[in-house]
């Protein structure tokens, strides 16, 4: 059977932007024998992620991400329907998911490597698993859990950077779920800024690509800053880190501001700032979330409940179709998604 797949055609090199055609489409033959413990499945949807640029690099530079080879069929999160089961924990018709998923139209996946999802969960909103109720929203969850020390009722406030993104609105608003009394969010156009606010339920937003992210820290977190989600690093981390409290706390969750840097990752600070850190005696400890997959399963029930129940607002930016992947992770790199971005490969 023929079937379409995304293969990694360039790279962006060294300090390099990421591109639409660093990624390739081209044709490709399904093997037709579905062998005992594989599964053929439809892709749906997949997904693109800020890690993924590190897997564009020759190496990764990271001991959990594997760099895609040149000419090899890219991968990450994806769903997709049961065409044809050899593995008794599939049927035909279940819809299954994993992180990764192939970047082609059609594949053979050992059953194994995959997960049944249940639509009705979240109301048949497949495409959420990747998102709110998938790893992202995992990490806000578990990310504000193992790392915030959110206390109920200590009057805490938390700052989310990236925070009109997958992980960051989804963060600000489990801050709150979870007992801040404050949540401000940065973010980088006045667009997302006035949806934090007025759909995520965020107190207010900064937008760091207009005006002075310190002042304007300073006038909308006067008790100081007790719980910083970082998603971005760099000059905003900074900003924000010179006025958290003594005995606070950074959830460590990821640096973008940093990926097309040839830099170790996680950054180390500036002398200035990480003398700020020890003496306020500041946590800033990694999150990742795949070190806490025995807490995916109740952390996607109380996700998909907060959905169900409009306490957990969610955000997508879809794209359609196989062919226009690469340019959808450029455009989420530079920002132009709100909330999670999906490609939307079949119906
Ligand atoms: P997002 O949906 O947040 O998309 C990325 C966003 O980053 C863009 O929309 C853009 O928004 C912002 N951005 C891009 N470049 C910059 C920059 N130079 N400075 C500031 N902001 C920038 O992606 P995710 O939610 O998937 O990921 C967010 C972060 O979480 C990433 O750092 C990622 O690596 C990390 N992550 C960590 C995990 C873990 O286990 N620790 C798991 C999953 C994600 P804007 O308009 O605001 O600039």
């Amino acid at each position: 059977m023929i079937i379409q797949r995304v293969v990694l055609s360039s790279r962006p090199g060294v300090n390099g932007v990421p591109v639409a055609e660093n990624f390739r489409m081209e044709e490709a033959t399904l093997q037709d024998k579905v062998s005992e413990g594989q599964v053929k499945v439809r892709t749906l949807y997949l997904s693109v992620d800020p890690y993924m640029r590190c897997r564009m690099n020759e190496d990764s530079g990271s001991d959990y991400i594997q760099a895609w080879k040149l000419s090899e069929v890219a991968s990450g999160g994806g769903i997709g329907a049961v065409e044809e089961s050899k593995d008794p924990s599939f049927s035909v018709g279940d819809f299954a998911t994993s992180f990764n998923w192939p970047w082609q139209t059609k594949a053979i996946i050992d059953g194994k490597q995959l997960e049944k999802i249940n639509p009705q969960l979240i109301d048949g909103h497949l495409s959420y698993f990747l998102g709110a109720a998938g790893l992202t929203g995992l990490t806000a969850l578990l990310g504000i859990r193992e790392k915030g020390h959110v206390t109920r009722g200590a009057n805490q406030t938390m700052v989310v950077s990236g925070a009109a993104g997958a992980c960051g609105s989804s963060a600000g608003q489990i801050g709150f779920l979870e007992g801040c009394s404050r949540v401000v969010g940065i973010c980088g156009s006045n667009e997302k800024c006035s949806i934090l606010v007025s759909e995520m339920g965020f107190d207010a937003a900064i937008n760091y690509k207009e005006g002075d992210v310190a002042q304007r820290l300073r006038v909308l977190c006067p008790d100081g800053i007790d719980v910083y989600f970082d998603n971005v690093g760099g000059d905003i981390s900074d900003a924000v880190i010179a006025q958290m409290n003594p005995n606070s706390h950074i959830i460590l969750c990821g640096q973008i501001s940093q990926y097309n840097k040839d830099v170790h990752y996680p950054p180390p600070l500036p002398p200035a700032i990480e003398e700020i850190k020890k003496a306020r005696n500041i946590t800033r400890e990694r999150f990742v979330v795949l070190n806490y997959m025995d807490k995916y399963a109740a952390g996607t029930l109380q996700l998909c409940q907060w959905i169900k129940e409009g306490k957990l607002k969610v955000r997508e930016t879809v794209v359609k179709g196989l062919e226009n992947i690469g340019a959808a992770f450029q455009s989420m790199m530079r920002g132009d998604n709100i909330g999670k971005q999906i490609v939307h490969v079949s119906e």
